[in-house]
């Protein structure tokens, strides 16, 4: 369970009463039940039920269950398409493990404004149903150029191009990488130019057909993670 809370042993945490209703109310957990709880960087903590109120919770911490595993530091940097496309790359990404999530504004993008705060729960239950202790780190929208310019060399950017890169499994090398996709109406030939004259940008190809942004989005960070990931 996520809780916004410093964890520790011997920590008490007032559960939120959203929390604390699907707990009590529907999982019929009682005092005395075992949970498991991460605040999304101090690793898995073992806690039990202390007290249960009308729409509370108290939870006392006992002890901590696993460190907070670190996570490969790959970035996924994708053009947002129509919202429930974008809500399950956000949750598919956290279960493969994304580090960090960057909405990108391109000329073709439909959907400019993404709602952080939704993103971001969908993330929380993605990695509780998975397990990670790390949550992935959710940008605000960045405008293409300014991802382009933010860029380090020591951080590859693996451009997905259906017009013509290397496959991927041959371009990925281990270590920090950002992935790049683009909107369904595909990067502009003035944005594929910026793109691939940017500071160590490596056009990569997932095959000859034309996958949907979301699938193409989720292809590329699969691969990494089967090949260079944790
Ligand atoms: N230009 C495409 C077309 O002709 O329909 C539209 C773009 S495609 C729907 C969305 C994005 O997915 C592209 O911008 C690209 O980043 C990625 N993509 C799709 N298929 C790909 C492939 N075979 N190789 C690499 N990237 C691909």
């Amino acid at each position: 369970l996520f809780v916004r809370a410093t964890l520790g042993e011997g920590a008490t945490v007032e559960l939120e009463a959203g929390q604390a209703n699907y707990l009590g109310n529907v999982m019929r957990l009682g005092a005395g039940a075992d949970l498991l709880l991460f605040d999304g960087s101090s690793g898995e903590w073992l806690a039990r039920i202390a007290e249960v109120g009308k729409k509370r919770m108290t939870l006392a911490v006992e002890r901590r269950t696993r460190e907070a595993e670190s996570v490969p530091d790959v970035w996924l940097a994708f053009a947002p398409v129509k919202r429930t496309q974008t809500d399950w790359l956000i949750e598919k990404a956290t279960e493969l493990g994304v580090a960090r999530l960057c909405p990108v504004i391109t000329q073709r993008t439909i959907v400019e404004r993404v709602k952080l705060e939704r993103l971001q729960s969908i993330a929380i239950e993605a990695a509780e149903q998975c397990g990670r202790t790390r949550l992935p780190q959710i940008d605000e929208p960045l405008p293409l150029a300014k991802l382009l310019q933010q860029r380090d060399a020591a951080r590859p950017l693996y451009f997905a191009d259906e017009h013509g890169g290397e496959p991927a499994a041959a371009a990925f090398k281990s270590g920090p990488a950002t992935i790049l996709t683009g909107p369904e109406g595909g990067f502009t030939d003035d944005e594929r130019v910026a793109i691939r004259a940017a500071e160590a940008a490596v056009p990569i190809s997932l095959g000859p057909r034309i996958l949907r942004a979301e699938t193409a989005a989720l292809a590329a960070l699969a691969a990494y993670m089967a090949l260079v990931g944790d």
